[in-house]
């Protein structure tokens, strides 16, 4: 179909966040009730070879913005989707309805990426890049502020109160007219 003449009729999310803030595990509880597809853009770049080769020095593969956008599009135009990914500045602004930027204490952060077997100086980025609040600034500068929301996710009992607040949310959307 043409660009614009497809209506969504459920809505795009995105679930950003620092490494370890229960991105995953909050879009996939949010996948279940509300039956959005659940794309973890990680796994998809792995999948679909969507980078440029592994880095060594950030210990990650270095992803290719334009082939992941490429891959995406007509999904998002589709609607339906949590995106599940720890950076946000790339993707088309016009794709997202909500953009969810999860925030974790940095001490309990810091535990749970040394039981995830982070160390050094993959540790501490991750932990600098949350007490600087790096993912919601970013979301901040890419997204129209009213569709920005931070929610603090320290406890299993704030994952299931998202979980519950962003399933409402997805069931009163009704797309712009
Ligand atoms: P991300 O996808 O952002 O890297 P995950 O969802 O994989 O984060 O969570 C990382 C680890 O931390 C998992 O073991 C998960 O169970 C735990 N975790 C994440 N969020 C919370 C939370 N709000 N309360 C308790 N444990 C959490
Ligand atoms: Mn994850």
């Amino acid at each position: 179909a043409q660009n614009g003449s497809v209506r969504k009729s459920r809505p795009n999310i995105l679930v950003t966040g620092t490494p370890g803030t229960g991105k995953t595990t909050t879009s996939s509880a949010l996948a279940k009730t509300t039956q959005l597809r659940h794309i973890i853009v990680k796994d998809l770049v792995k999948e679909k070879n969507l980078h440029d080769g592994w880095d060594d020095q950030l210990d990650c593969y270095l992803i290719n913005e334009g082939l992941v956008c490429d891959e995406l599009e007509d999904l998002m135009e589709e609607g339906g989707n949590i995106i599940d990914y720890h950076g946000c500045d790339f993707f088309p602004e016009r794709w997202f309805d909500q953009v969810v930027v999860l925030q974790t204490d940095n001490t309990v952060l810091f535990d749970r990426l040394s039981r995830r077997g982070y160390t050094g100086s993959k540790l501490s980025n991750n932990i600098e890049c949350e007490i600087f609040q790096v993912l919601l600034q970013e979301a901040k500068e890419s997204y129209p502020e009213d569709i920005v929301v931070a929610l603090k996710s320290d406890t299993i009992e704030e994952i299931t109160r998202n979980v519950a607040s962003l399933t409402d949310w997805v069931g009163s959307w009704h797309r712009a007219t």
